[in-house]
């Protein structure tokens, strides 16, 4: 397992494939265990590096994880069959806002487009189990966001600007306590708030 890790790392370092940081993966590894999450939904495999991380955790963990690139896909399909997790992976390919998925989930990563959180977080959030968790990832997008005095292209600002939408949106989002982590390259954790039945 450890050699396909560390495969998987060189390949995404040569392959300019924006895999989850260190430092963001141990701390979601900890969130999933902690809170004794069993069923994730991903938005975005790319190789299935993320999704080999989480399953490791616990044969009990089941992931749905959905990617649109076909190369991607191919090297997931390939790297989840030697992870040996097979049965704990189900992989989708295709567009992750062009499907309907079923199914409740006690957590919901976004870690695909960082352009359309908003529309991955509306579209997915109602699979979301009552005491669910929904982690975003790249909300610092390699320190763009908090600092946009630095030189950017106007594609990576207009990025920039459509993430900081996203946070103000969690941030404003009433159903929601959310919490932004500062590790790897940022993520928020948003706790699906309770609901009162006697209002
Ligand atoms: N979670 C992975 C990294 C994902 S990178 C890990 O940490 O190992 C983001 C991926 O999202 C890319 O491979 C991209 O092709 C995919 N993606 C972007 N928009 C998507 C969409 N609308 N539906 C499905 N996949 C998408
Ligand atoms: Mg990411």
């Amino acid at each position: 397992m450890n050699k396909l890790i560390e495969e998987m790392e060189k390949y995404a370092v040569e392959y300019d494939i924006p895999i989850m940081q260190k430092e963001g993966l141990a701390f979601f590894q900890r969130l999933i265990i902690e809170n004794h999450i069993k069923s994730i939904l991903e938005i975005g495999s790319a190789i299935g590096y993320s999704a080999i991380q989480l399953a490791r955790l616990d044969p009990d963990i089941h992931i749905v994880t959905i990617e649109r690139d076909d190369e991607r896909y191919m090297k997931a399909v390939e790297n989840i069959e030697r992870s040996g997790l097979k049965k704990q992976v189900t992989l989708i390919h295709g567009d992750a806002l062009e499907m309907d998925i079923d199914g409740k989930f006690d957590c919901i990563f976004i870690d695909a487009a960082k352009a359309q959180y908003i529309r991955f977080f509306e579209k997915y959030e109602k699979l979301l189990n009552d005491d669910g968790v929904i982690v975003s990832d790249n909300l610092s997008f390699h320190g763009y966001v908090e600092h946009p005095e630095r030189e950017m292209s106007r594609n990576l600002r207009g990025l920039v600007r459509k993430i900081k939408n996203y946070i103000v949106y969690l941030e404003n989002n009433e159903n929601y306590d959310t919490s932004f982590i500062n590790e790897g390259d940022g993520l928020a954790i948003s706790r699906k708030k309770k609901t009162n039945m006697i209002e």
